[in-house]
């Protein structure tokens, strides 16, 4: 382990501890995942010592990184477990994804810009997230071939719930998405049984456009 490294690692611990328990995140998988994956590989060289500050970061192609708090309390909503097989809409850089595969038995990964596309999964390889599947494509309309998902996570902003996404999630399964205008959004967790459909509000939040047919159109 490099001098790099080990600074990475204790500004990682402190993120957890200060950003993210103090403001009520639980999960001790969440927590584990937390501290083990190295954010700071998952934005550009310039920006690597404020990787693990209390904010988002750019990443190319008008984009963003979320907030770690953010990605701490999407992925304690999303109740993932270490069988599940989780969708997630927008890989942006791949931290999200990597946070879920540290938990659950396989990420299925969409993005529509391609060379976030490319550049995740590069990442994803260099540190050997095998158990994760990207693909480009408009993430709006899911994944039908690998559906039913345990989880569905859709880490940008959209008008509205869309509807492949909630047709290809299972019984028992979660949802957590934003769903507002261009500007705010309310984080809604999505709760489907045999009964139907069961919505909470997780409170405000702010993301990029969902992009895509069951997005904005533009
Ligand atoms: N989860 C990401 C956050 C990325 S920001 C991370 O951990 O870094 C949101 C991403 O959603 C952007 O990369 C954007 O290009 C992508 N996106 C927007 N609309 C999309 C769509 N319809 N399908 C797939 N990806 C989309």
């Amino acid at each position: 382990m490099n001098e790099n490294s080990i600074k990475y690692e204790r500004q990682r611990e402190e993120m957890v501890r200060r950003q993210i328990e103090a403001r009520g995140v639980t999960d001790p998988k969440v927590l584990a995942a937390m501290c083990k994956v190295p954010r700071h590989l998952f934005v550009s060289e310039a920006l690597r010592d404020q990787a693990y500050g209390d904010f988002p970061l750019p990443i190319g192609e008008q984009q963003t990184i979320s907030q770690p708090y953010i990605v701490a309390e999407m992925t304690q909503a999303l109740q993932p477990g270490e069988e599940d097989r989780i969708l997630e809409i927008g890989t942006g850089s791949g931290y999200q994804a990597a946070i879920l595969a540290e938990i659950v038995f396989r990420v299925y990964t969409i993005e529509k810009i391609h060379s976030l596309f490319l550049s995740s999964r590069k990442v994803f390889d260099k540190l050997h997230y095998h158990n994760i599947v990207t693909k480009y494509s408009d993430g709006t309309s899911g994944w039908s071939d690998e559906s039913p998902f345990d989880g569905i996570i859709v880490t940008a902003g959209s008008p509205g719930i869309p509807k492949p996404l909630v047709s290809q999630l299972a019984v028992g399964g979660r949802m957590v998405i934003p769903v507002g205008d261009r500007y705010s959004q309310e984080l809604i967790k999505l709760y489907k049984d045999e009964h139907g459909i069961h919505k909470t509000n997780l409170g405000g939040c702010r993301f990029v456009k969902l992009v895509g047919e069951y997005g904005w159109k533009g």
